[in-house]
């Protein structure tokens, strides 16, 4: 059994794939061909927001729109504890400081309290000004937007959705990837919408950002490529990977989503008893990048997946670190501020194997096997 079987995936859509990637061949555009605007449009349209750029990988995205926002030393930006390493990264990429916020014990996203408090711990201390807060859709459920565009508005701060792993999930009838000012998401094959190797792309409504993501993502163009009004950077997606994502949309869409949704109803319904199963919020709906369940202790966790293992059942960590206890972010740390719920999540969380093509026999195996480490 494979933890993402991406095989299984492309078997299923074979025939469309191919032709999708053989026709942008033969058409030889390789960069910004006709399928990489095909492809913002459409998700544009999708998310509902009024300009998508396309771009190389979904930290790019990122860092693109916080060179877009102009931000860079002496600025604040306020992260999740717990998340993939990118998401703080590219505050320090652009030479602002990262400032770590601990997440909610349910959702294990930003919690929103602990945000308030660290924005005025930073304003306290008068050496960072606070400009912005990435937001991360985690695991598939949308943060709070709800909450923490409160806040962002009462303190000033832009907010920026980190959407790499939420791309598909809603609140109510509105899309992730439109909750930020500027929002982001990843195409790496795993993430929920994958390409065929490393894609991401950034959404907006505002036209002046979008005409300077545009200019960012290619050498800081200005009337040309030849013409360069700024330092930028080279990300574009190819034409190939938009084809395979144009080719994938559909089915993303039209039965993956809706398979996530079973699956996840299926382990949480035999699990809830003897684990902690994912809490998605009233009103929200997660694309699933992981289904995650949370262990006892870190014994227990470890022993389980060791058992796991045993059986031939995938499952990992997401994740074993909290971001301010990275060694990248030592020289971050300037703000004590407690970050306790994301430290017990990094002894207890276990991803299990989740994809919209697993078949009943594999997900009830899964469940029987934990079942049997509990004794049941
Ligand atoms: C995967 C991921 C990214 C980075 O995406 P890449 O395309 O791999 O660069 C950023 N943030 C989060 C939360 C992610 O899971």
């Amino acid at each position: 059994m494979e933890f993402r079987d991406l095989k299984k995936q492309y078997e299923a859509n074979k025939h469309n794939i191919d032709r999708a990637v053989f026709d942008a061949i033969a058409e030889a555009r390789f960069i910004e061909g006709r399928q990489v605007t095909e492809l913002e449009k459409t998700l544009a349209g999708y998310v509902g927001v009024r300009h998508c750029i396309t771009c190389a990988n979904g930290t790019d995205a990122l860092q693109l729109a916080l060179m877009a926002w102009g931000i860079s030393k002496g600025d604040a930006v306020f992260v999740p504890d717990f998340t993939f390493f990118s998401s703080g990264e590219v505050v320090s990429a652009v030479n602002a400081a990262p400032v770590f916020v601990d997440v909610d014990e349910k959702t294990f996203n930003i919690d929103p309290d602990k945000l308030e408090i660290a924005i005025r711990e930073v304003l306290k201390r008068g050496i960072h000004k606070p400009r912005a807060v990435i937001a991360v859709d985690l695991f598939g459920q949308p943060a709070d937007y709800g909450r923490i565009r409160e806040i962002a508005d009462r303190y000033g701060l832009l907010v920026l959705e980190d959407g790499a792993q939420g791309f598909g999930g809603r609140i109510g009838s509105r899309r992730a990837c439109s909750f930020g000012d500027i929002s982001t998401t990843s195409f790496f094959p795993a993430k929920p919408l994958g390409c065929y190797g490393d894609g991401g792309a950034i959404f907006t409504d505002n036209d002046e950002w979008n005409e300077l993501l545009r200019s960012y993502k290619v050498h800081g163009k200005g009337l040309s490529k030849y013409d360069n009004v700024r330092i930028g950077m080279n990300s574009r997606l190819d034409t190939i990977q938009a084809a395979v994502l144009l080719a994938k949309f559909p089915v993303f869409i039209g039965t993956e989503l809706e398979a996530c949704d079973k699956l996840a109803e299926y382990y949480t319904e035999q699990l809830a008893d003897i684990v902690t199963t994912p809490v998605i919020k009233e009103n929200f709906f997660s694309s699933w990048a992981q289904y995650t369940i949370k262990l006892k202790d870190k014994n227990e966790r470890d022993v389980l997946q060791k058992y796991l293992k045993e059986n031939d059942i995938p499952s990992m960590i997401y994740y074993q670190k909290a971001m301010h206890s990275q060694m990248a972010f030592e020289n971050n740390n300037d703000y004590a501020l407690d970050h306790s719920v994301t430290e017990e999540l990094c002894k207890t969380v276990l991803s299990l194997p989740f994809h919209s093509y697993m078949t009943e026999s594999d997900a009830e195996r899964v469940v029987s096997c934990i079942k049997n480490y509990f004794g049941e």
